[in-house]
């Protein structure tokens, strides 16, 4: 059985920002969306570095190749320090063998998408990688919460942050009429789902539907990098026309999407249900069921204002200063409304401490999205210090370890 696929793309800086550092890949059965981030030049290196070292690297299968491009966006960081800190997202689908059968692989880390529009329908295959994508999954916000959050640009896995990375993939099967539609988030943060669903209808083009989603982006505001890429099953061998003769009469759907979630860890045949791991067809039961929650949504708007306003307050990590010595907080510089940030540690180091070139970030309460990243910039402090200067006599019991080093005798009750 073969499959034939014809496919387009498009890409926009968008109306706000000056640089486009979003990526793509585009070739004959490899397909990948890149949203790099870091400012200034490094966002558009990550994206790039990944998207050349998943082509490169296509052979060893779609997850490893993933990860390569991960081990390669992290490598630059280290052996360029303007490029420290620089991260990417990627999706990406390639088509593969599977029991004689051709399927589409799929792969993500971050929070591009990959969707697929079949029978008018449009499903989210991916789940993102980010703070509002997991309080969506434990069913803490909505998804309309989760489009508005302040917070919804926090990614919570990336490529090139740690030399591994986890990659979720997921299996479709395809039928004829199928689009996968491949995007950054520079696409759905702008644009309604059912908009997506017009244009993915009315369009038969893959290029001009790209092309039409990316105009959409930036007719709504443009306020990040777009980026689409849209394939389209054009032949699957008459498998769409026997799946539908067999359930001639019924009302069944021939071709439900199936959304088949494989760990890269031990494969089990029936993944134990947790609430991390996405449920098969959650994403179509959100469309059905959309203008149910309209009145509901209004009121969670409400109720997601004030939680949010909390949740901005107390989330993240700042390194400042507090008693004179370097100090990991939790929450925001300067606090948000009543709620101030609190002392996670503090460190025997003091500002003097510190070599000049990190004395600023130190004093402009330098932010991390998690805490581990903040501890990595205290140890990283503390190496620095530890080699450029000499130990200051006088502080030989007031020092605080970090939770992470050895335990501390004052700890014991
Ligand atoms: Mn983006």
């Amino acid at each position: 059985m073969t499959i034939s696929l014809r496919w387009g793309a498009a890409t926009d800086t968008g109306r706000v920002r000056s640089v486009n550092e979003d990526s793509a890949l585009v070739e004959d059965g490899l397909f990948a969306v890149a949203d790099g981030m870091g400012g200034h030049v490094a966002g558009e290196v990550a994206s790039r570095v990944a998207i050349d070292a998943l082509r490169t690297n296509a052979g060893q299968g779609l997850a490893e190749a993933v990860r390569l491009a991960n081990r390669a966006v992290f490598e630059r960081a280290v052996d360029d320090p303007s490029l420290r800190g620089m991260g990417t997202t990627m999706c990406a689908a390639t088509l593969v063998e599977q029991d004689g059968r051709p399927q589409l692989l799929i792969a993500n880390v971050g929070d591009s998408r990959v969707y697929v529009f079949r029978d008018g329908e449009l499903v989210q295959l991916t789940d993102d990688h980010s703070l509002v994508g997991e309080m969506e999954r434990d069913g803490r916000l909505t998804a309309e919460e989760a489009k508005v959050h302040p917070q919804r640009n926090i990614v919570t896995r990336v490529l090139g942050n740690e030399p591994d990375v986890e990659v979720d993939q997921f299996w479709l099967d395809p039928f004829r009429g199928d689009r996968l539609l491949l995007c950054s988030d520079g696409l759905f943060d702008m644009v309604d789902d059912d908009v997506m669903v017009h244009v993915l209808r009315s369009e038969p083009d893959a290029n001009e539907a790209a092309a039409e989603l990316v105009t959409l982006a930036n007719e709504a505001g443009g306020r990040d990098n777009i980026t689409v890429v849209l394939v389209d099953v054009v032949d699957d061998g008459g498998k769409a026309e026997a799946a539908s003769a067999s359930l001639a009469g019924t009302t069944t759907k021939s071709r439900p999407v199936e959304r088949v979630v494989r760990d890269d860890e031990p494969a089990e045949p029936a993944p134990a249900p947790s609430n991390r791991r996405p449920r098969a067809g959650r994403a179509t039961r959100h469309l059905t069921w959309r203008s149910a929650l309209f009145v509901l949504a209004l009121l969670a708007i409400v109720a997601g204002a004030a939680g949010g306003t909390w949740w901005f307050a107390r989330t993240g990590y700042f390194v400042g200063i507090d008693r004179h010595r370097v100090t990991l907080f939790q929450g925001r510089p300067g606090g948000v409304l009543f709620l101030d940030p609190t002392v996670e540690h503090r460190t025997g180091l003091r500002l003097g401490d510190l070599p000049p070139a990190r004395r600023a970030a130190v004093e402009d309460q330098h932010e991390f999205t998690t805490k581990a990243a903040a501890e990595r910039f205290i140890d990283r402090l503390r190496q620095e210090t530890t080699t450029t200067t000499t130990t200051t006599p006088g502080t030989t019991s007031t020092t605080v370890l970090p939770p992470t080093s050895a335990p501390t005798p004052s700890s014991t009750p």
